[in-house]
């Protein structure tokens, strides 16, 4: 059991937060090996503060919505592994793996935009670059290979959003999965 070391404010007020419970998350790696986490949520210390929800504190090798390991997920993403690798053999299976390079190329523009929003003060990115055309995540994924997957899902997440999980995408972009022809 990992138990992660995170110490996060609230996103409302920046006041500080207590954890209120723990949550088990099971970590999938290559080959199968499972890993368990026992993530932290935590609650906002302020009692008047707007936001009353539960934070969970999402370790950064973990995707939100995803139990496999974000590295994982990137090599596939990347065609870096594929299903002909050994190590990977059956774990995770070749449609998983569709889904998961589906489930990217359909988030370029939602990350584009989280990216764009935070990106000039975050990441330091110049306005010009900011005003460019061209595609963050793109640009992010020569930039931090390896790693992007990870920098972009801890980005996300911690700033109140997430990469819209498949299914989600599958019914708010239809044609974009019938023209791709992704299918499951
Ligand atoms: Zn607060």
């Amino acid at each position: 059991m990992i138990i992660s070391e995170e110490n996060p404010v609230c996103r409302a007020c920046g006041g500080p937060l207590y954890t209120y419970d723990h949550k088990k998350r099971v970590h999938k790696k290559a080959g199968g090996i499972k890993e368990w986490y026992l993530i932290p949520r935590m609650r906002c210390a302020d009692e008047n503060c707007e936001c009353q929800t539960l934070h969970s504190a999402l370790p950064d090798n973990l995707c939100a919505n995803k139990h496999y390991d974000a590295g994982l997920i990137e090599d596939v993403v990347e065609g870096v592994v594929t299903s002909d690798d050994s190590e990977t053999e059956n774990y995770p299976c070749e449609d998983t793996m569709k889904n998961w390079k589906a489930w990217i190329a359909g988030n370029t523009t939602n990350i584009d935009g989280q990216l764009r929003s935070f990106g000039h003060r975050l990441l330091e990115f110049s306005v010009e670059f900011l005003n460019d055309s061209r595609s963050l995540l793109q640009e992010l994924r020569t930039r931090i290979s390896p790693g992007w997957l990870k920098a972009v899902s801890w980005l996300l997440y911690n700033h109140g959003h997430r990469i819209t999980p498949l299914g989600r995408l599958k019914t708010t972009h239809p044609l974009f999965f019938a023209v791709n022809g992704e299918t499951g």
